[in-house]
C-alpha cells in the first residue's frame, strides 16, 4: 500500500512534469474508483501552478484564469494505486483508468512533448476527487486531518498534550490520522521500537520525554523512506520501471518470531485494534524505557 513516503516520492517525480504545463484534457476509464471520479471538463485547458501533498492525497493545484475561481483536483493512491508520467502514445494497461494530459514546455514548438500522468488503481481504492476554490483544504477529506509529521506543528510536546488521558493504545494514537497524518502500520511499529515503547501502553501513560523521543524516530523513519524512494524517482517516467514501494531495513514490522536484532529477544506479535504489531519485549519495556537504539 503507497504510504506517506510513497506518496511524497510520486509528487516529487511528477512534479517537474506539470507545473507551469496546462492541463489539456483528462480522460476517464472507468467512471468510479472509491467514488466518483470528479473531473470537470471547466479545467481543460488550466495552468497547472503546483502539485501539492496532504497526508496522502496528492493536490493539483489548477489555475483556470482571471474569469473563473481556482481549483484543485485531489488524487488518492488507495491501496494499490500509481502514477506514472508517459508518452502521449503508451498503451493502456488493465487497471488505467484515468489520466491528465499535459502540454509540453509553454515555449516548446513540439505538441510530441505532450505527456500523461497516468493513474493505475488495481484495487480501485483511490479517488480523483475536485475542490472548487483556492483553499483545497475545505473539502471534507482534507478537513480534519491532523498535523504533518515532517512540519513545525507536529513535535513530543503536541503529542503529549493530546495523549493526556487517553486509553487507546500509543500505536493506534500515533496511527489517527485526527492527530497526525501517514504514520502507517510500518512507521509506527518501527518508530515505536527505535524508542523503546510497547506499542499496546495506553497514549496516556507515555511519558513527555518518551514522545520527545518517538516524535523524532517518527520524522527519522518517514525522511528514510522518503530518502530511499529517491533513488526510485526516474522510474515514474516511462512504462517499464515499477514505481516504488520501498524496501527498508525494518527491526519488527513483519518479523514476529524472528530474533531482535539489538538482543536476540523472539519478537513477539499482538492484535492491536484489527492491524497485527510486533515488538521486542526486552527493548520494549514501558512507556519511557531507554531507547535500544
Ligand atoms: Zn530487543
Amino acid at each position: 500500500m503507497p504510504e506517506l513516503p510513497e506518496v511524497e516520492t510520486t509528487r516529487r517525480g511528477v512534479e517537474p512534469w506539470v507545473v507551469g504545463r496546462t492541463l489539456k484534457t483528462t480522460r476517464t476509464y472507468q467512471s468510479s474508483l472509491r467514488w466518483p471520479i470528479e473531473a470537470p471538463k471547466a479545467l481543460h485547458g488550466a495552468n497547472i501552478n503546483g502539485v501539492y501533498r496532504r497526508g496522502k492525497y496528492l493536490l493539483f493545484g489548477l489555475d483556470l484564469g482571471d474569469d473563473h475561481d481556482n481549483g484543485t483536483l485531489i488524487v488518492h493512491l488507495g491501496m494499490s494505486g500509481s502514477l506514472r508520467v508517459l508518452a502521449v502514445d503508451t498503451p493502456r494497461l488493465k487497471h488505467d483508468h484515468f489520466e491528465l494530459v499535459v502540454s509540453g514546455p509553454r515555449k516548446s514548438k513540439s505538441a510530441q512533448e505532450d505527456k500523461l500522468i497516468r493513474l493505475n488503481d488495481p484495487r480501485r481504492f483511490g479517488c480523483v476527487l475536485y475542490q472548487s476554490g483556492n483553499d483545497p483544504k475545505v473539502h471534507p477529506l482534507l478537513a480534519h486531518l491532523g498535523v504533518e509529521p515532517l512540519g513545525n506543528e507536529f513535535s513530543g510536546e503536541y503529542l503529549f498534550q493530546l495523549s493526556r488521558r487517553r486509553k487507546l493504545a500509543v500505536k493506534n494514537f500515533i496511527m489517527d490520522s485526527k492527530i497526525v497524518v501517514g504514520v502507517g502500520n510500518i512507521y509506527a511499529a518501527e518508530s515505536l521500537f527505535q524508542a523503546g515503547i510497547r506499542p499496546t501502553v495506553p497514549a496516556g501513560k507515555v511519558t513527555r520525554q518518551a514522545y520527545e523521543d518517538l516524535s523524532q524516530r517518527i520524522r527519522g523513519v518517514l525522511a528514510d523512506a522518503i530518502r530511499q524512494g529517491g533513488t526510485t524517482l526516474r522510474d515514474f517516467v516511462g512504462s517499464d520501471g515499477k514505481p516504488g514501494y520501498f524496501k527498508q531495513s525494518l527491526y519488527v514490522y513483519g518479523r514476529e518470531g524472528e530474533p531482535c536484532q539489538v538482543c536476540a529477544t523472539r519478537l513477539k506479535g499482538v492484535n492491536i485494534g484489527n492491524r497485527s504489531s510486533v515488538y521486542c519485549p526486552t527493548c520494549q519495556r514501558h512507556s519511557s524505557f531507554q531507547p535500544p537504539i
